[in-house]
């Protein structure tokens, strides 16, 4: 019994990371076809964090929403943007500290980050997911989108994953002409940030 569980804990891990691998592989394969669904966030957001919500009681941890309800839409396509707040949420209770609080925040903006990607648009959405946690060192911030890359690997060994969480929201983001950034203070926490385009008629 106890090498059954071994080897059906093997099992999950290789199917979460095929699972993973070809994620990411499609949305690369579609990159240079922006996607063009009217996307409610608010309908997404409030879906995953009812998905998380066990999750986070495990932790002691409470999933609060903070979110402008009059939003327009975005453009975007429905699955990835899920998949998107769900590696955010995800990564955000992993990380976390127990008995503490995720902040999921949604709203306009009209300041935006300074990449150059994203100049066109005027006007966006933007959705972030705040934890408090451990945070990440400074130096680790560019690299945290590579494939495999983790920040500590034996401490992450025990927590589970891939490591293929934000290579994939990184990919969705860029697809989606979106930005992302991060923000973190080790001993305080992080805030992953997503800016997308709202949906325009045309
Ligand atoms: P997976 O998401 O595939 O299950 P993962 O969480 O290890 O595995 P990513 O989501 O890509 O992979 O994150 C990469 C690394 O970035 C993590 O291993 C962790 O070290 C660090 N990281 C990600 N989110 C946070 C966070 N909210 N707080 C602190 N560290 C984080
Ligand atoms: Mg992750």
């Amino acid at each position: 019994e106890q090498f059954l569980k071994v080897m059906g804990d093997q099992a999950h891990r290789m199917s979460q990371l095929v699972q993973d691998l070809l994620t990411l592989s499609k949305v690369e394969v579609d990159a240079s076809q922006p996607p063009m669904g009217k996307i409610d966030l608010i309908k997404v957001i409030r879906k995953e964090a009812q998905h998380f919500d066990w999750t986070a009681q495990q932790k002691d941890m409470q999933i609060r929403l903070d979110m402008k309800e009059d939003l327009p839409p975005v453009r975007g396509d429905e699955g990835e943007l899920a998949q998107v707040v769900h590696n955010l949420v995800g990564n955000a209770i992993k990380y976390g500290a127990a008995g503490s609080d995720v902040t999921i925040n949604l709203r306009m903006s009209s300041s935006f980050p300074n990449v150059a990607n994203f100049r066109a648009y005027d006007r966006a959405v933007c959705l972030s997911v705040r934890d408090k946690g451990e945070g990440i060192p400074k130096e680790h911030i560019p690299r945290l989108t590579e494939r495999f890359y983790r920040v500590d690997s034996a401490r992450t060994r025990q927590v589970g994953g891939t490591g293929l969480g934000l290579a994939i929201v990184k990919h969705i983001v860029h697809r989606h002409r979106g930005v992302m950034t991060i923000d973190s203070v080790v001993g305080k926490g992080s805030v992953f940030s997503i800016y997308l385009p709202i949906y325009e008629e045309e």
